[in-house]
């Protein structure tokens, strides 16, 4: 049965046209859905018990189990949700003076390969769909009956690798109707799927653009992001001129430090010439240790001396706080655990 939270409001007032409704009915699903958060059509009060039974049996309403919760001491959650096939994803809630923030996963496992991320010792299994990657963020502020002002896809996946559905997800959180998150406060993060980039440009969308980057040289990229065997620097670089040409806005590009492969000056001086004169900023981090990793983390020192050169050279570069390390919800850290195979604390 199809999920009732797939669809954008456009779509619903279609599919309940189909039914033979109004479309102002779709308004007050979504309502339900989105502002109400209720978890059945019986709790649809102002639809007609013969509407509500038609939408039951056309639509489940997509609703997560709470596997398992991690809290760390810097307060960041870390949650693996259970989900109606058997599978489970992770997302975490993190806590900052401007707000709550949740980051969300966009697919089961991924494809992307990067050598240094943890979701890469885990097989890909599906895309998730636009409800899927919706509930994490109806299912965290349930739990803590909170409003979340952002969203970043930077959880497990790659988005641009499931394009159709993050677009639509976006669109329902950034619906006033909807979730009502105001598209600066949603960042979509890629490796670089290059010509999604092209596509996320066209639409215009007022989201943050976040391109992982990692190092400005292609031996290096590409022995850490195989995607960099397809669309090497250079061609990244020209769609992400594209994005700023076409919206006007600033790139954020992340890059994680690890020890010795890329944090010497001579890569901070690679990667001013790349960026030199570019709408954009930079986002360094430490890179985060995964099991059996090959790479480890920068010192502080190193770190901010990278910051700083960057900064001297006329890009804006910013350390990223580190959340939520203890229970494994940093950047990098989260990986699909299979359900039954692992303790639930
Ligand atoms: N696939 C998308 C989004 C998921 S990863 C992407 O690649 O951008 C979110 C961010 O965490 C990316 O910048 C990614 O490169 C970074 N990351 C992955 N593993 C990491 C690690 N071990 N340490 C620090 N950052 C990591």
């Amino acid at each position: 049965m199809k999920n009732i939270k797939d669809y954008n409001l456009d779509e619903l007032k279609k599919e309940l046209e189909g039914l033979g409704e109004k479309p102002f009915r779709a308004e007050q699903i979504f309502k339900w859905l989105y502002v109400d958060k209720v978890k059945s059509f019986d709790d649809m009060t102002n639809l007609s018990l013969d509407l509500r039974e038609k939408l039951k049996q056309s639509y489940d309403i997509c609703n997560f189990t709470i596997e398992r919760k991690l809290e760390s001491k810097d307060g960041t959650k870390k949650y693996l949700f259970g989900l109606a096939d058997g599978n489970a994803i992770e997302s975490v809630l993190m806590e900052y003076h401007h707000g709550k923030s949740v980051c969300v996963s966009s697919q089961i496992g991924c494809k992307m390969g990067c050598t240094f991320c943890a979701s890469t010792g885990i097989p890909f299994m599906r895309n998730l769909s636009t409800g899927e990657i919706v509930e994490q963020i109806i299912a965290i502020e349930q739990d803590n009956d909170c409003k979340v002002s952002n969203v970043v896809f930077m959880g497990i996946g790659e988005p641009m690798d499931n394009y159709d559905n993050v677009i639509n997800a976006i669109d329902i959180l950034n619906n006033h109707k909807g979730l009502n998150i105001g598209a600066r406060h949603i960042s979509v993060s890629t490796s670089g799927v290059v010509p999604r980039i092209y596509d996320f440009a066209d639409k215009k969308i007022q989201c943050t653009l976040s391109i992982s980057l990692h190092s400005a040289n292609n031996e290096v990229r590409s022995s850490m992001m195989p995607v960099n065997n397809t669309y090497n620097i250079e061609k990244l670089m020209e769609a992400c001129r594209y994005y700023i040409e076409k919206t006007n806005k600033r790139i954020s590009f992340e890059y994680a430090l690890a020890k010795d492969n890329n944090d010497n000056l001579d890569d901070a001086k690679q990667l001013v010439d790349l960026l030199h004169g570019m709408l954009c900023h930079v986002n360094l981090i430490p890179i985060n240790k995964i099991e059996n990793g090959k790479y480890s983390k920068s010192s502080l020192e190193n770190i901010m001396k990278f910051r700083d050169y960057l900064n001297d050279h006329g890009i804006v570069a910013t350390i990223r706080r580190e959340l939520g390390s203890d229970i494994d919800a940093a950047c990098g850290q989260l990986r699909r655990k299979s359900l039954g195979t692992e303790k639930i604390n």
